[in-house]
């Protein structure tokens, strides 16, 4: 197994351009990935694979993730100053109608979501428009689509816009704080209860690193040894490299739109080099 798992910010809208804009370049990516005979399979896939609960044909695959759960996730929404944005569900709607259902038969998208209500509401007032797109409305009507599994971005993000400290005297703005039992409980634990609440009878078993910081304690401890608690399987970072057989599913590796790459033939040599 060799899957590169590509990760994307939807809200990510600095113009209209492949450059600047998460959205256009998810769109123009879907028809890369498919012109180059690759396949798009939904990250659990990955994840089933590595942990040896299921055992699939993984060879020449990539998957897809997008990261914080705007609604530019799953609703087409004009931007004040950039105008109306198609969303990433149907950019890949779009790329359905125009190639045909086979062309990418099990084409999926893994929405990281921030669980916290407060936390959204908080986002969307001082770091984003304060238009309403932090909402959870979408998140039952996503994951029925079957095209996009709902995950677990944390509870809050230890956002820095958030009010400080958090639980546990924790000081905002770095993940990293999330350094023992009581706050990796409130961070990872109390976020997949909200999320499952909201998307039974599905579960949430992915957990997506805010940052892509990566506390010793939660890599160590918390994620392997309180699966009980937290029911997840495996977790994000952003190691730009493909996942690959035997590797740590605590931490595996994604590219970042923007970070990464930022033009198709970036992509293009990303996806030849795996
Ligand atoms: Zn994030």
């Amino acid at each position: 197994m060799r899957v590169p798992v590509l990760a994307y910010h939807a809200v990510n809208i600095a113009g209209n351009d492949y450059a600047g804009n998460d959205l256009v370049a998810f769109a123009a990516d879907l028809r890369l990935i498919d012109d180059l005979g690759l396949r798009i399979v939904p990250l659990h896939w990955v994840v089933e694979q590595l942990t040896g609960a299921a055992e699939r044909d993984l060879g020449r695959c990539v998957a897809l993730t997008c990261d914080d759960g705007s609604a530019f996730d799953f609703h087409d929404l004009v931007h004040p100053a950039h105008g109306p944005q198609r969303s990433l569900y149907h950019c890949m709607l779009d790329f359905v109608a125009e190639r045909g259902a086979d062309a990418q038969p099990d084409l999926h998208l893994t929405s990281f979501v921030i669980a916290s209500p407060e936390a959204r509401e908080r986002m969307d007032q001082v770091c984003l428009a304060g238009l309403g797109w932090m909402g959870e409305d979408w998140w039952r009507d996503a994951a029925e689509s079957g095209l996009i599994a709902i995950e677990n971005h944390s509870w809050d993000h230890n956002h820095p816009c958030l009010e400080t400290p958090g639980v546990d005297g924790m000081p905002r703005g770095s993940f990293l704080d999330v350094d023992n039992h009581v706050r990796a409980e409130a961070e990872i634990a109390a976020a997949t209860r909200f999320i499952e609440a909201r998307i039974a009878p599905r579960p949430t078993r992915i957990f997506c690193y805010p940052f892509s910081h990566v506390p010793e304690y939660v890599h160590r401890e918390y994620l392997p040894q309180f699966g009980h608690e937290h029911g997840m399987t495996a977790a994000m970072g952003d190691g730009a490299m493909p996942v690959t057989t035997g590797a740590d599913r605590w931490n595996l590796p994604r590219y970042i739109c923007g970070w990464h790459w930022k033009s198709t033939e970036a992509l293009r040599g990303i996806l030849a080099g795996s």
